[in-house]
């Protein structure tokens, strides 16, 4: 029988996204350079505006995509779902209503399926970044999907 979950590992080398709401953009940049050391070992990509941002302002390379209006918080998700990204610092803005707040709570929502750790506050951040798992590879279960299918396409109606 198929189990109900797999183990799947995040590498000691994280594969970290980082994104930033306009009103958080500069308490994220002061974030980036107070842990660059940390950011430094570990691979990192971001909305545009965001990691051209963390770029200019730390020398950090931030591989860029959309900007997050135009689609790049869902590349991200895409990501976490395609295994590619596994850590996510997501510094949203509370008081600012946003045009793509659906994209940010689908974000929230995958990261959430796929039990991905993200901080979305600086306190969180700095908990996470100085956990002792930064410096480890970490074992999680997330649900196995061929088994979910398999059981759906045959127990829904046809
Ligand atoms: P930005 O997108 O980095 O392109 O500004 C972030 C966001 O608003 O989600």
């Amino acid at each position: 029988m198929e189990q109900d979950y797999i183990t799947l590992t995040i590498g000691k080398q994280k594969n970290i996204a980082l994104i930033a709401h306009d009103g958080k953009k500069s308490e994220l940049i002061q974030w980036c350079k107070e842990n660059e050391e940390i950011l430094r070992r570990h691979f990192l990509c971001g909305t545009g505006t965001t990691a051209r941002m963390i770029t200019e302002n730390t020398g950090l390379p931030v591989k860029g995509y959309n900007s997050g209006p135009l689609g790049g918080d869902q590349q991200i998700g895409a990501k976490i779902v395609e295994g590619k990204i596994d850590f996510v610092i997501f510094f949203s803005d509370p008081l600012t209503a946003a045009p793509h707040d659906p994209d940010v709570k689908a974000l929230l929502r995958i990261a959430q399926v796929y039990d991905i750790p993200i901080a979305n506050n600086k306190a969180t951040a700095d908990f996470l970044i100085h956990s002792s798992l930064m410096n480890e590879s970490y074992d999680h279960n997330v649900i196995n999907f061929n088994k979910s299918i398999a059981e759906r396409a045959q127990n829904l109606p046809h």
